[in-house]
């Protein structure tokens, strides 16, 4: 994108965030899911980091949100509640420990990790050991006083427990920080109520929290099972040296805390603990969001300050959402086997689920017109485990007006795609087109052609299926983060495949022409056709009349090449493969070896290679491989069901070989 449109596209997104925060802070009534807000924010926040001028101290990304309806008293904080910085994944934690390393100019770093809950953030205050007063966090500055429906809290102690190891101070004047949660049952049979009173239901427990907690009647709090958990004393009291001691002296005064937090002691025990809770963190009973990791020295917590809306010395790590949103940049389409053509998009990158998205299927041309996607949208995508990247929506306010509606073409390669009626599902008019893709697909990374290893039929149909190979040039175009997650695909798998297509860009020239799968050119006319081109320059300008000439190679074989070489598909599909990096290499002339001189036929089915290959290593060591059996033959291998060609040759008496003899002449 230009650097205008990336200007345009940051004041758009300030305005959307705006929006959707003043939807989920101040109304309580969020108009789309966190994961799609926190995609919008990430691309802001990316944007801000190219364009440092353009950081403006009134952007989403810089102070805290959230603002008082006026319904209640304000009241000012005496210290600021912050927000926290997010992060998304182990490298971004390891960027942030490296920098706390920098800044503290220590190495030797304990951490506290706790579970991050996703509620609504309260401050409250109790005057000698008595609740007094309960504080949104507002827009961290001003919040509002909503003491009247806090008070209904169970788990808000409405005097503080009297412990001999807290001191006086506590009594006198106390403060503490903490979420107000709505636990999944309590969400669930407030929503299930909801529902059969026909009243709109809560997206999240987070948004049913705050709006029960700004309810100005508060017996509607008091029927509903809310929770106040705490997660920081932000007192200047000397037995406050570690956030562990906040924790502790919270705890013994009455308050619920989560009960799985915990010091860890280096980036590796906080990694352990964010694995664990990954999958474990649904099984808990109220929604989390994420893990906070706050470095536990008070001290060189405070030293360490705060940039922007959030101090630098804690993070919140996200565990990678399902959803996000992203820019739709094309509709193409994808030509099954059956002949099926699918159309997908083809999106500007973006890390959903722990990898990276480029495409998503959009099933057919109903379900775009349906959902209104066009060209150019920001997108909301969705990546769940295995399932194939869907396109869900487009968020249409986000619209700029040079979007472009989706039209199916009409024809690829020159045969028309229909759709039937009442069918939802656009086909080729030639059915066995796709077939022919196929076939030319798997013969293309077959042993004798590019051999590429770990493609085998199974992977390369999921591949054609999720859009990433649509041509044989798209399998060069991979990368490993297409593949990790899709099914059949971990890390490691992934990065072996790339690897080994990545081995195969340097090509014999040979094998080249081998691998195009053009009519009556098999690996040994293939090798011949080579070495009388050998460079690849020299291949594409050669004439039919030059290719009838080279031995071996007879009039059916140049006209064949000669139409596939000349048609402008072909040429398109030349430029293309040789535009993502394979290289031909110059054929070298086949040395004079122990089969020179010699004449093979090969017929029937081999056990251990295809005709092809054994042609291949025939011609390799010199020898010349036919077709047909004549009395200048010399040799004729037969496997399994043998045409012929068996007979003539012993009607010839030209010598037969089976499988295994012609192993052991090739060993010698
Ligand atoms: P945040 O909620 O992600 O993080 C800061 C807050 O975490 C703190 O204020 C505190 O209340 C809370 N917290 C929970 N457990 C904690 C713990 N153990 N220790 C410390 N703090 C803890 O940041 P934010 O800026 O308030 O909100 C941003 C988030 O809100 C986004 O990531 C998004 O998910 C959501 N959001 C959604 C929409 C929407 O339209 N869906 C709009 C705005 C914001």
């Amino acid at each position: 994108m230009s650097k205008n449109s990336d200007i345009k596209r940051i004041h758009q997104l300030r305005d959307w965030i705006n929006t959707y925060n003043y939807q989920y802070y101040v109304l309580d009534k969020p108009e789309v899911s966190d994961a799609v807000w926190d995609s919008l924010n990430n691309e802001l926040k990316s944007l801000e980091e190219k364009y440092p001028e353009q950081v403006d101290e009134n952007s989403p990304t810089q102070r805290v949100q959230g603002k008082a309806l006026g319904k209640f008293k304000s009241v000012n904080h005496p210290k600021a509640m912050l927000s926290l910085n997010d992060i998304f994944s182990i490298e971004e934690l390891e960027k942030w420990e490296k920098r706390m390393h920098k800044l503290l100019d220590k190495t030797d770093l304990q951490y506290y990790a706790e579970l991050k809950m996703d509620g609504l953030a309260m401050r409250l205050e109790y005057e000698n050991g008595v609740f007094k007063r309960a504080v949104t966090r507002g827009d961290g500055q001003t919040g509002e006083d909503v003491t009247h429906t806090v008070r209904t809290i169970r788990t808000v102690p409405l005097k503080l427990r009297k412990s001999k190891n807290i001191p006086s101070a506590v009594y006198k004047y106390f403060e503490v920080r903490g979420e107000v949660i709505i636990p999944r049952a309590e969400f669930d049979r407030i929503n299930s109520e909801r529902s059969k009173a026909n009243l709109p239901l809560f997206m999240n427990p987070r948004n049913a929290g705050a709006g029960t907690i700004r309810q100005l009647d508060p017996s509607v709090a008091a029927e509903r099972r809310l929770e106040f958990v705490a997660y920081s004393i932000e007192m200047d009291l000397p037995q406050l040296k570690t956030h562990q001691d906040e924790h502790e002296m919270a705890r013994e005064l009455g308050f619920k805390l989560e009960p799985h937090d915990s010091v860890c002691n280096n980036i590796n025990e906080l990694e352990k603990f964010i694995k664990k809770w990954d999958g474990a963190r649904s099984k808990l009973p109220y929604q989390t969001d994420g893990i906070v990791i706050t470095i536990n020295n008070n001290s060189e917590f405070e030293s360490l300050g705060v940039a922007g809306k959030a101090p630098r010395a804690a993070v919140a790590f996200k565990y990678p959402a399902e959803t996000a949103t992203t820019i739709l940049e094309d509709i193409r389409v994808s030509i099954g086997r059956t002949g099926a053509v699918t159309p997908y998009a083809v999106l500007k990158p973006v890390v959903v689920a722990g990898s990276t998205v480029r495409r998503a299927t959009l099933h057919n041309q109903g379900e775009i017109e349906r959902k209104d996607v066009r060209i150019g949208d920001t997108v909301i995508i969705r990546k769940a485990g295995d399932i194939i990247p869907e396109v869900i929506e487009p968020i249409t306010k986000l619209r700029t007006g040079k979007e472009k509606k989706f039209v199916m073409p009409k024809q690829i390669s020159g045969i028309k795609i229909v759709r039937p009626d009442g069918e939802a599902v656009a086909r080729l008019s030639d059915l066995s087109f796709g077939e022919v893709k196929w076939q030319q697909l798997i013969h293309f990374v077959s042993k004798s052609a590019f051999d590429i290893d770990g493609l085998g039929e199974k992977i390369l149909a999921q591949l054609m299926e999720e859009g990433l190979i649509v041509t044989a040039a798209d399998i060069f175009r991979l990368k490993t983060d297409d593949l990790i997650g899709l099914e059949r695909f971990a890390n490691l798998s992934a990065k072996n495949l790339i690897e080994s297509i990545a081995a195969r860009k340097k090509i014999s020239l040979g094998r080249f022409i081998y691998a195009l799968g053009i009519r009556h050119v098999g690996a040994k006319t293939a090798q011949d056709i080579a070495v009388y081109c050998s460079t690849i320059k020299k291949f594409l300008s050669v004439t039919r009349e030059e290719l009838s000439a080279i031995d071996g190679v007879g009039e059916v074989v140049a006209e064949s090449m000669a139409i596939w070489l000349g048609s402008k598909q072909n040429q398109r599909f030349l430029d293309d493969i040789l535009s993502t990096g394979v290289e031909v290499l110059p054929q070298a002339k086949p040395k004079a070896g122990r089969f020179t001189g010699t004449t093979w036929v090969f017929t029937g089915t081999l056990d251990t290679m295809s005709r092809s290959e054994a042609g291949a290593k025939v011609s390799v060591l010199g020898g010349d491989v036919t077709n047909s059996v004549s009395k200048n033959t010399s040799y004729v291998v037969v496997g399994d069901d043998p045409g012929s060609k068996a007979d003539k040759a012993k009607n010839f008496g030209v010598t037969i070989l089976s499988e295994k003899q012609f192993l052991k002449m090739l060993e010698k």
